[in-house]
């Protein structure tokens, strides 16, 4: 299942997770981004340069989105222009309906406009159909716009696989006034997601000696930072400066970190867990960014059940006050999945410790039974480290410094 027909010539993602594939080849960032607002009019000219035939793919509401905003544009531009939906989600049987439509309309462009799974989608099917492809992020809710890598769900949203592209798309624009119309709770997710970098990186990377990876980790700190500092504020005031610049980080930074990182310094257990929960069918009314949030809870409950991490623990309890300034999620129950069965936890954790996931990239062996017990413990408090508040400095400064595994 991990390796597939839309994988030509490329590292699959079994080689990827396990880390052994180099960096030889890097996909780093956008071609170009153009970023303010009311730029679809400038950025028409831009898309008119990467091709005449683009195919736009886009969820239901996005297209509607895009009649509005990008067509007249694009038409002025005299672009044949032809739109197609990505529903019901990025898998298999609808990207080869997508493909066959690229061809019917022998595009020369693909057009992504949306957030992550309609992004994922174009890029995925101009890789394919080997086309250039724009990025139009309609929320801060994701990094997809920014990166070369899709996700690959079953009809239903279950996480089958994921796939690292060819490279990372020709043109994103990034419009703040589209953005400032998408619900808040999609920035809140993007908010969710760009913080597992820094616990994901620091984990899978944190010891490299290797400058770009050592890099990476650092900027994922930084944006962990910015995210602590200003996500109160910009929710006070979407469309403000301060909410732009956390929209920057949500959808810029953090692409570039994973971009700047490789393979290497992507995803660990918070991701893994998400993946995990998305076998569940009563997790579908949750984002992406809202299962990652809880996720990189679970995997600093892991570290300290499992490794006695004191930091882990601190770290964890500021993050618990920061979900609940925020409102991200930091209970299965939060997630509504508060009826969960055992058999479905199971399901979950069995899912996210298979053998080519990601968890396994932790520096101790991880099994479902522990999992499990992490999943549903995200919230209780440290006793034994209540008092020493300085803790939580201490890994402000340094970061984790992993025992040896
Ligand atoms: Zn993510």
């Amino acid at each position: 299942m991990t390796t597939n027909r839309f994988l030509p010539n490329l590292p699959n993602s079994t080689e990827a997770s396990t880390g052994i594939a180099t960096l030889a080849t890097m996909t780093v960032a956008p071609t170009k981004i153009i970023r303010g607002t009311q730029i679809l009019t400038v950025a028409s000219e831009e898309i008119a340069r990467l091709g005449q035939r683009p195919l736009i793919v886009g969820g239901e509401r996005t297209l509607t989105i895009a009649q509005e905003a990008l067509l007249p544009p694009l038409q002025q531009q005299k672009l044949e222009i032809a739109t197609i939906s990505y529903s019901p989600d990025c898998s298999e049987a609808r990207l080869e309906a997508m493909r066959q439509a690229a061809l019917a309309h022998r595009a020369d462009l693909i057009i992504g406009i949306g957030g992550g799974k309609a992004l994922d989608a174009a890029k995925l099917l101009a890789h394919w159909c080997r086309l250039p492809v724009v990025t139009i992020p309609t929320s801060g809710a994701t990094c997809a716009a920014c990166t070369a890598l899709s996700n690959v769900y079953t009809d239903a949203g279950a996480f089958v696989y994921d796939v690292p592209l060819r490279r990372c798309p020709d043109l994103l624009l990034l419009d703040y006034d589209i953005i400032a119309t998408a619900p808040l709770r999609t920035i809140r997710a993007g908010i969710g997601d760009a913080l597992a970098k820094w616990y994901e990186a620091s984990v899978s990377s944190g010891h490299s000696e290797q400058t770009l990876l050592i890099a990476a980790v650092q900027q994922a700190r930084v944006l962990r930072d910015i995210l602590l500092q200003k996500s109160v504020a910009a929710l006070k005031q979407p469309g403000s400066p301060v909410w732009r610049e956390v929209v920057d980080a949500t959808v810029l930074l953090a692409g570039v970190i994973g971009g700047l990182g490789g393979a290497q310094c992507r995803t660990v257990a918070a991701h893994a867990v998400h993946n995990g929960l998305t076998q569940l069918h009563n997790s579908r009314n949750t984002l992406h960014g809202e299962k990652v949030a809880y996720g990189i809870l679970v995997q600093l409950r892991l570290e300290e059940m499992i490794q006695g991490n004191q930091l882990a623990a601190a770290a964890r309890q500021q993050l618990l006050k920061f979900y609940s300034e925020i409102e991200l999620p930091s209970t299965l129950a939060h997630l509504g999945l508060g009826n969960i069965t055992l058999g479905e936890l199971r399901q979950a954790a069995e899912f996210a410790c298979s053998n080519t996931s990601d968890i396994h990239r932790l520096p101790f062996k991880v099994v479902p039974e522990q999992l499990m017990a992490a999943m549903v413990s995200t919230t209780v408090p440290v006793e034994a480290y209540r008092q020493t508040g300085e803790l939580v400095g201490a890994n402000e400064e340094s970061g984790f410094k992993k025992k040896s595994p």
